[in-house]
C-alpha cells in the first residue's frame, strides 16, 4: 500500500489547527500538530481566572460573525472546504448590539451598521456609495494615500474618528497607518457582512471544539514540543525517505530529536520559520526583503469583573473616540454569561501602543478609561492588564502587509496572522487564506509522490 504523505503543522493556534483539521479530510495525508507551549489555541484562548475567562489574545470577538470566513470554515459543510464544528456543540452567539459609542459620558448602540450612521452627518450616509462602491478586493498599484486620508476626504471627522477608534480596538493600527485600499476593503466587509459574535465558550470554545475534530480524524497534538530547525530529509538516515527533517525538542529536554515530514504548515510567523529553515533552502529575495521591513504589531489590553448593576446592557463593541490610547471596549459576557461567574460580567478593552515606553502606555490606557467610562470606578474592579509585544503580539505582521503564505519553498506554507488575506481583519484574514494553503499542501503531496 502506498505511504500517506506526512505533514507537520507547527503551532497549535487557531490557524494551525483549523489547517491541521482541514488537512486531515484528505485522505492521502497524515496529519501532526507541534506546539511549543503547554496548551493549545495560542492567541486564541482563555485561562481562568476566579471563574473569569481571561484571554490569551483574542477579546472574544469573531469580526463578521456568521458570515465571515471563519464561519465558513468552522461550520461549512465538509464538501464545502468546511469543518461542520457544530456537531461538536460549538457555535457562534451574535453580539446583543451591533456597535456602541460612549461620547461625552453617554452611551448611545445601535443594531446596525446604517443605524450608525444615523449618528452622524446626513452627508456621510449620502457618501456612504463611494465606499461600499470603491474597488479593493486587490490592494491598489502603487499607492501612495494611507487610509486616514483618503476616508478625510470624503466623510466628516466624527465618523472617520469613530471607525479609527474601531479600527483601534480591531487591527491595533490607526488608519494612517495602513494602505488605503487595505482600510476600505475592511471597512466593506464589516458594512455587508453580519454583526460580530461571541465564540460559545469564549475563544477556548473553539479550540475544544477543534481538538475534538481533530481526535475523530486521528490527528495526534503534541503540546510542550517545539520545532528548532528544519534540514533536507535526505540529512539524516531516519529521515530520508520524506523531504524536510524536522529538529522537535521536547521541553525541558536539551537536544532535539529528528523526524520525517512532507510537508509543513507554519504557523508561528515569518521571521521565525526563517530562523528555523537552513540555508540549504532557498527563501525567495523579494520575500526575504519584504519580512525584513515588517514589524509585528504590539497592543495591550485591560480585563475588568464588573457587577450586575452597570448600566451598559449589551455586548456590541464600543468605541471611545476622545480617548489618548484606548479604542474601545466590548463586555461579551452580555452574549455568553458563562465568561464570569454568576451575576457578574467581563470587560475587555484595547489600545494600540505608539511608544515603547509600555508603563506608560498602561497608565494612559488607564487614565483613559476611568475618565471616559462614567460607571467603571462604581461597577469595576481591574483584574490585570496585559501587554502583547515582542513573540506574543496583537499581529505577527501589520494589516495591509500582505506578507505571502508562499516562500518559494516548495513543501512549505505558512499560515496565521502573519499571512491574513487582504482586507480580512482579525481572525477572518487567517480563515481566509487557509482554503489556498490546503489545495497548495494537498497539490505539493499529491505531485511529489
Ligand atoms: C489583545 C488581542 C486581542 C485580539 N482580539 C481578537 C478578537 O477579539 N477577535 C479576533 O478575531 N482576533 C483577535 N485578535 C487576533 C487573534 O487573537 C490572532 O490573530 C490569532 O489568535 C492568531 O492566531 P495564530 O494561529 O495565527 O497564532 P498564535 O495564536 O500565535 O499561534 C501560533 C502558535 O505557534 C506556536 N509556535 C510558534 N513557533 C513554534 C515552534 N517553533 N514550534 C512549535 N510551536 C510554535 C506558538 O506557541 C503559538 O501557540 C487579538 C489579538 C490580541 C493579541
Amino acid at each position: 500500500m502506498e505511504r500517506k504523505s506526512k505533514v507537520l503543522v507547527v503551532g497549535a493556534g487557531i490557524g494551525g489547527l483549523t489547517s491541521a483539521a482541514r488537512l486531515a479530510q484528505s485522505p492521502h495525508l497524515e496529519v501532526e500538530v507541534t506546539e511549543r507551549l503547554s496548551f493549545a489555541g495560542g492567541r486564541f484562548t482563555q485561562h481562568d481566572h476566579d471563574g473569569y475567562a481571561v484571554p490569551t489574545g483574542a477579546v472574544h470577538m469573531i469580526p463578521h460573525g456568521r458570515k465571515g470566513p471563519m464561519a465558513k470554515l468552522l461550520f461549512g459543510k465538509r464538501s464545502n472546504g468546511g469543518l461542520d464544528l457544530r456537531r461538536h456543540g460549538f457555535d457562534f452567539l451574535p453580539t446583543t448590539r451591533f456597535a456602541g459609542w460612549m461620547k461625552d459620558g453617554k452611551l448611545r448602540s445601535s443594531n446596525s451598521s446604517i443605524g450608525v450612521m444615523r449618528w452622524f452627518r446626513m452627508r456621510d450616509t449620502l457618501n456612504l456609495p463611494r465606499l461600499l462602491g470603491a474597488r479593493a478586493k486587490q490592494p491598489w498599484q502603487d499607492e501612495e494615500i494611507d487610509g486616514d486620508a483618503w476616508l478625510r476626504q470624503r466623510y466628516s471627522d466624527d465618523l472617520v474618528d469613530f471607525l479609527d477608534a474601531f479600527s483601534n480596538f480591531a487591527i491595533s493600527l490607526r488608519f494612517n497607518q495602513m494602505p488605503a485600499s487595505t482600510v476600505v476593503r475592511l471597512l466593506q466587509n464589516a458594512f455587508w457582512l453580519d454583526r460580530p459574535s461571541v465564540p460559545k465558550g469564549g475563544c477556548k470554545g473553539a479550540i475544544v471544539a477543534l481538538r475534538k475534530e481533530l481526535r475523530q480524524l486521528g490527528v495526534r497534538v503534541r503540546l510542550s514540543h517545539e520545532v528548532t530547525e528544519i534540514i533536507p530529509g535526505h540529512s539524516d538516515e531516519s529521515t530520508k525517505n520524506h523531504r524536510f527533517a524536522v529538529g522537535l525538542r521536547r521541553r525541558g529536554r536539551p537536544a532535539a530529536t529528528w523526524e520525517g515530514y512532507d510537508a509543513i504548515v507554519w504557523n508561528g510567523g515569518h521571521p521565525n520559520l526563517l530562523s528555523a529553515l537552513s540555508d540549504d533552502f532557498e527563501v525567495d529575495e523579494a520575500v526575504l526583503k519584504q519580512v525584513k521591513r515588517t514589524t509585528a504589531v504590539g497592543g495591550i489590553g485591560f480585563v475588568f469583573a464588573l457587577d450586575d448593576d452597570i448600566p451598559q446592557r449589551h455586548s456590541g463593541v464600543t468605541m471611545l473616540t476622545e480617548t489618548e490610547r484606548v479604542g474601545g471596549y466590548v463586555l461579551p459576557t452580555f452574549s455568553e454569561p458563562e465568561l464570569a461567574p454568576e451575576g457578574k460580567h467581563m470587560m475587555v478593552t484595547h489600545q494600540y501602543v505608539p511608544s515603547s515606553d509600555i508603563q506608560s502606555e498602561i497608565n494612559k490606557g488607564r487614565d483613559d478609561l476611568f475618565e471616559a467610562i462614567p460607571w467603571l470606578s462604581d461597577h469595576g474592579e481591574e483584574l490585570c492588564v496585559h501587554a502583547y509585544h515582542r513573540n506574543w503580539p496583537c499581529n505577527r505582521s501589520p494589516q495591509g502587509a500582505e506578507l505571502p503564505a508562499d516562500i518559494g519553498v516548495d513543501g512549505v506554507r505558512l499560515v496565521g496572522d502573519g499571512v491574513k488575506a487582504h482586507g480580512w481583519m482579525m481572525i477572518e484574514g487567517i480563515a481566509a487564506n487557509i482554503p489556498a494553503v490546503v489545495n497548495d499542501i494537498n497539490s505539493m503531496t499529491r505531485s511529489a509522490k
